[in-house]
């Protein structure tokens, strides 16, 4: 069998052929940094998905329903984070939490285009 190094430190592991880490130190460090890391991961995502809907709700308050990508105002707007995403027919509408827009093109510009709000639809 080959001999297995720490996860954490990479020293030499002795004993238990299952063993990761040398030592408790290292395994509790090394797990401390991984629920760091995808914390942080979450926090991330959470942020551009915040900050999307926030560029949603401007333009909604505004009555703006149709705006190029390169539109400053839609700079920071991230198009590959969504809450969800529907099919309707050959479209889909993506939604950013109560939110609801397509990405739609003319000739070549990008246009986010953003629904009508569904909340008075709801019974
Ligand atoms: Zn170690």
């Amino acid at each position: 069998m080959g001999e297995r190094y720490c996860r954490e430190c990479g020293a030499l592991i002795t004993g238990r052929a299952d063993k990761k880490f040398c030592s408790d130190m290292c395994r509790t460090s090394f797990h401390n940094r991984e629920y760091r890391r995808k914390k942080k991961e979450v926090a991330d995502v959470n942020s551009i998905l915040a900050a999307n809907r926030r560029i949603l709700e401007e333009l909604s308050e505004k009555g703006i329903a149709l705006l190029p990508l390169s539109d400053p105002r839609m700079q920071s707007f991230c198009t590959s984070h969504y809450t969800s995403a529907e099919q309707k027919g050959k479209h889909t509408i993506y939604h950013c939490y109560e939110y609801r827009y397509m990405i739609k093109r003319r000739g070549l510009t990008y246009f986010c285009y953003i629904c009508a709000s569904e909340s008075t639809k709801r019974d």
